[in-house]
């Protein structure tokens, strides 16, 4: 059973949010909800990542990503100094650099008044995320608990204990379903609405490869490339990408069709490969290093989901990949992910959506102000869906666009409009 007396208890003035998933998505609407002063119950089920055992489990995904104007903004207006620590902690990018077949570098701004993307540590941009979170007393997080079912109607959780295999019944205002692709909430979403759903595998996979830092002449460790660019080798239905890391080392992924990653069976089937398609970026991962890393590490297949809607009622309400999972070639995902953070809560300020409970005795009263808000919810989160749904659905159609297209354009900025500004 879940003790919820330290910090949060149910005789609460304030409505409770029940948020699933707290991974970039989650973590951060935690943090929007919190301000608003929303009681907020996070439920993960992982390990708590900033218990250091738990790390290798969470980066079942790319190491770093590339942070952009959507993204930046999210963050921004989460408020303190959340935005200004992340870019502290990031690497501004300020074009690609293509890598052609015969070796030779083209550099791509991104524009001509310095626009940038920022590479970002994944486990430290979350970490970051949790503790911003638990800053506030209103928000208590609940690692190693898993969603098992959820009866929206009623408002209520099944929510289990994993490591005592026991289950609690939770209650809440408002559940937000931030559980990434293989969301539960979403599929407990789909027994109540009409949801169309769009699922498509593409036909490649990725590896995470590393280039480590370089000794330079006076033994110091440098960066092996420029380090403010996306470095891109676009090699026909396949590709190689590298972004920088702050330990001065790059973290690349090779994206290929599964066929290709199948066709190479032993080291010296990726040695050539590489001295065919990669070979100025093979000496700087290493021959040692690539064959390690290639063989150990895992291939990650690549999914895009689109659906709508994403509410139910004034119930529940579905962010992130949980709503939209697309593949990465546009370098954003979490970025949308965050942007759906931000424009949710517009829409909620909007239609004046208070988490204080009435206080007043008069049960007719009371009755009519639950009513209304209710309503208003719904209302609020209608608006989401529909506002949301056709920008979600351009950006995941672009992303596959890309890969049809022959993978040659990844983290593109945004427009000169929202554009951020390299180096500040
Ligand atoms: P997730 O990160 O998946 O978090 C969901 C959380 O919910 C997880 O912690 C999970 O454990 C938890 N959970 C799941 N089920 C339950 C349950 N039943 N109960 C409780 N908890 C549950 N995006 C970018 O913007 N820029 C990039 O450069 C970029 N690069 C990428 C590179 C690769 C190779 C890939 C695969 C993706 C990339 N993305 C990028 C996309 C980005 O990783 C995702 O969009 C982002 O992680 C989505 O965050 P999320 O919080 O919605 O989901």
């Amino acid at each position: 059973t879940i003790d919820f007396s330290q910090k949060i208890n149910s005789t609460s003035t304030r409505r409770r949010v029940a948020i699933i998933g707290a991974g970039l998505v989650g973590s951060l609407s935690a943090i929007y909800f919190a301000k608003r002063g929303w009681d907020v119950l996070l439920f993960e089920l992982r390990k708590d990542l900033r218990v250091p055992e738990s790390t290798p489990s969470y980066l079942h995904r790319s190491i770093n990503l590339a942070l952009s104007a959507r993204g930046i903004s999210a963050l921004r207006i989460a408020g303190s100094n959340l935005i200004d620590v992340v870019l502290s902690q990031a690497t501004p990018m300020k074009g690609r650099m293509i890598h052609t077949g015969e070796g030779k570098l083209h550099s791509q701004l991104y524009g001509t008044f310095g626009e940038c993307t920022y590479s970002v540590d994944r486990a430290k941009l979350l970490m970051l995320l949790l503790d911003n979170a638990e800053e506030f007393k209103n928000v208590k997080i609940y690692f190693e608990h898993r969603l098992k079912r959820c009866d929206f109607d009623a408002g209520v959780l099944d929510v289990e204990n994993i490591n005592e295999g026991t289950s609690s019944k939770i209650e809440a205002d408002l559940v937000v379903g931030a559980d990434g692709t293989y969301s539960t909430v979403r599929t407990q979403l789909m027994r109540v609405v009409r949801m169309n759903y769009q699922q498509e595998f593409i036909s490649h996979a990725y590896c995470e490869l590393r280039i480590p830092p370089k000794r330079n002449e006076k033994g110091e460790f440098e960066f092996a490339m420029d380090p403010h660019h996306l470095h891109i080798w676009p090699r026909h239905t396949f590709m190689l990408i590298a972004l920088p890391n702050l330990d001065k080392s790059f973290t690349c992924t090779l994206f290929m069709p599964y066929e290709q990653f199948d066709a190479i069976k032993t080291e010296g089937d990726l040695i050539a490969f590489f001295q065919l398609y990669y070979q100025d970026a093979l000496p700087l991962i290493g021959e040692q290093n690539i064959k390690k890393d290639y063989f150990l590490n895992p291939k990650g297949s690549l999914i895009s989901i689109k659906c709508s809607p994403y509410h139910y009622k004034d119930r529940v309400v579905i962010i992130g990949d949980a709503a939209h999972s697309m593949v990465p070639f546009f370098g954003q995902g979490m970025n949308c992910g965050f942007q759906d953070v931000e424009i949710l809560y517009e829409i909620l300020e909007q239609h004046n959506i208070n988490p204080e409970k009435p206080q007043i005795n008069n049960i007719n009263t009371d009755n009519t102000k639950e009513m209304k808000f209710r309503k208003d919810l719904e209302r609020a989160l209608d608006t989401y869906t529909q506002f949301r749904h056709i920008d979600v659905t351009a950006i995941c159609d672009l992303a596959i666009a890309k890969e049809i297209r022959g993978m040659v354009a990844l983290a593109v900025p945004e427009s000169h409009n929202s554009a951020v500004h390299y180096g500040k």
